[in-house]
């Protein structure tokens, strides 16, 4: 059963995240995408795309000022089809694209205010609980959604962006955009868990800085991404690592999130922040994470805010963390 073997494929090993910095682009304050291995032609998606030549936009949709923002990048890739989608707390998201991705943005529509009221729930409702969600249908339009000029890897599935941060201001220009082929690299639970991780970093833009640790950036967003999911299946190869008694010596350091380690990086991300969420309690992780994203750390800083939120420095914090992983993956 094809449906199944992705599905096991996905749970299983190959789940792979990285984070382009906002080094490789200039004009980007917040870029993160998934790399997803899986080749093209596995695609669970496999319905033929309607012949649909007219833009079919949603009257509230026509009317929404995010739609203007971005037609102009969208419209040279053709017919556009727009709605808007009741999100969290009266708010509306706005879900873009074109007929080809028909099958995404249904899901993607669907899939918005549950997750919306997950991040809510981790994060609290201090944010805009409303976002734009484009699909591209091409990687030259994806790459000009998200800001990236050529720089883009074929293989990054979807990707937050936001206009440059603007002390004392909310951020503008906040957007999620898939690419063309996410759809057909991810099954169902693979886009959800995207849309999910990809609306933390929107929900969070406000109270983090360029430059704060990755370990805590991308950590946090999967830990809200895989909520409720088990260990074994959110972190297999880190799983694997532990049976071999190769356990991570220092949180994971900024470098390691691209690369051939990355998937690996990102499994200890996240672990950092299950590990608090478990053996102190969600609330002081939210408090973790907007101590340590206000700004670009160093271990002293690292040691100060850990003692600060947790009580226990960033020796003893690892100590037992490794202690916890230890008794993940029996
Ligand atoms: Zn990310």
């Amino acid at each position: 059963m094809r449906m199944r073997r992705v599905r096991a494929w996905w749970l299983a090993r190959r789940r792979f995240e990285f984070c382009l910095t906002v080094a490789m682009v200039v004009a980007l304050t917040g870029f993160c995408g998934a790399l997803i291995m899986l080749p093209n032609a596995e695609g669970t998606h496999a319905e033929t795309p309607r012949a649909v030549t007219a833009d079919a936009i949603g009257q509230a949709a026509a009317a929404d000022p995010r739609l203007a923002d971005v037609r102009r990048s969208i419209e040279p890739f053709g017919p556009i089809i727009a709605e808007e989608v009741a999100t969290g707390n009266g708010q509306q998201s706005l879900v873009v694209g074109h007929p080809e991705q028909h099958t995404e943005i249904g899901l993607l529509q669907q899939e918005l205010a549950a997750a919306t009221t997950a991040v809510t729930e981790v994060w609290g409702p201090d944010w805009a609980q409303s976002a734009l969600v484009v699909v591209a249908s091409s990687p030259s339009e994806f790459a000009g959604l998200v800001h990236a000029g050529s720089t883009i890897s074929a293989e990054v599935a979807a990707a937050s962006v936001a206009d440059p941060f603007v002390a004392g201001s909310s951020p503008t220009g906040q957007r999620i955009v898939f690419s063309a082929d996410a759809g057909r690299r991810l099954d169902d639970t693979g886009m959800r868990t995207l849309l999910r991780h990809e609306l933390t970093h929107i929900a969070t833009r406000a109270e983090t800085r360029d430059g704060a640790p990755l370990w805590m950036l991308e950590g946090f967003a999967d830990y809200t991404a895989h909520l409720g999911h088990r260990f074994t299946q959110v972190a297999p190869t880190l799983a694997a690592q532990i049976r071999q008694r190769e356990l991570p010596r220092d949180l994971p350091p900024d470098a390691a999130f691209t690369g051939p380690a990355a998937a690996a990086t990102y499994e200890q991300a996240w672990s950092v922040c299950a590990f608090v969420a478990e053996k102190y309690d969600r609330s002081r992780l939210v408090e973790l994470y907007r101590r340590i994203a206000a700004a670009k750390q160093s271990p002293v800083s690292e040691n100060q805010i850990l003692q600060d939120v947790l009580g226990a420095g960033r020796a003893d914090f690892i100590a037992d963390w490794r202690n916890w992983l230890s008794a993940q993956a029996v």
